[in-house]
């Protein structure tokens, strides 16, 4: 009911993504840890119940890299939502975007950035990708796939075919990542009662870029959902 009523609500946005929100929202409705964060229209007051430092992010129809248009920024106090809110609207507007409101959410603390992502794949059902963002991602391309249905066997098999799998588990004095968690997450998503085996067809692709994998959690702070 609550995705029909999300494919709903992008169809009549004539939009092919489900919001942010509605996609966070959807993440931790299956147990999926996101920030915590509100959705707010332009010059509404500063929420009071989050804590600093805070991210802010552009809510715009027509804008999907958010940060390729100066629509995400990091490290804010509430103090400072309205001229950051002005700044990004000032940017957008440059790209030719129009901002209708923010995404004001909890900052994850640093840890490594993982990319999970979905691909409705015909005859075949669910294709899941697992990588490491940033450069390893882009230049190496070190990624891993399997198909939906999941084990928790088959995802930490995916995961130790990854080149980086040294990094996330803090190689050479870095972070060591809370792999259990995101292991857990993904099973979430792609395991036998998982995410992904709830969707309805309209659902096509699944990104969430970045995971932050920490010491003790794997938050998906950015999830775009894809409709066709
Ligand atoms: P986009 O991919 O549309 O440019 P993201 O939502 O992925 O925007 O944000 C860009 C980057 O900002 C992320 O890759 C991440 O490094 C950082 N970021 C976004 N949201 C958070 C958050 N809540 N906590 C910490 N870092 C964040
Ligand atoms: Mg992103």
């Amino acid at each position: 009911e609550f995705l029909a009523k999300l494919v709903a609500q992008a169809a009549a946005r004539e939009s092919a993504m489900f919001t942010e929100t509605e996609g966070k929202a959807l993440l931790s409705n299956f147990g999926i840890d996101t920030p915590r964060g509100v959705a707010l229209e332009l010059g509404a007051p500063v929420p009071t119940e989050l804590r600093e430092p805070l991210v802010v992010k552009a809510v715009s129809a027509t804008l999907v890299h958010k940060s390729d248009a100066g629509g995400v920024k990091v490290n804010v106090t509430a103090a400072q939502l309205p001229e950051v809110t002005e700044a990004m609207r000032a940017s957008l507007a440059a790209a030719g975007h129009e901002l209708e409101g923010v995404l004001v959410e909890e900052m994850i603390p640093a840890g490594h950035e993982v990319i999970v992502g979905a691909v409705r794949t015909p005859g075949l059902g669910w294709t899941v990708m697992v990588g490491l963002g940033g450069v390893l991602v882009e230049v190496f391309e070190d990624v891993s796939f399997g198909l939906a249905p999941l084990t928790e066997a088959q995802i930490s098999a995916m995961l130790g075919e990854l080149k980086g799998l040294k990094v996330l588990n803090g190689a050479r004095g870095g972070l060591k990542a809370d792999i259990p968690a995101l292991i857990g997450l993904i099973g979430r998503l792609a395991g036998p009662e998982g995410l992904l085996a709830q969707l309805p067809d309209e659902v096509l692709e699944i990104d969430l870029n970045p995971v932050i994998v920490s010491a003790d959690r794997a938050v998906a702070v950015d999830a775009r959902f894809v409709v066709g």
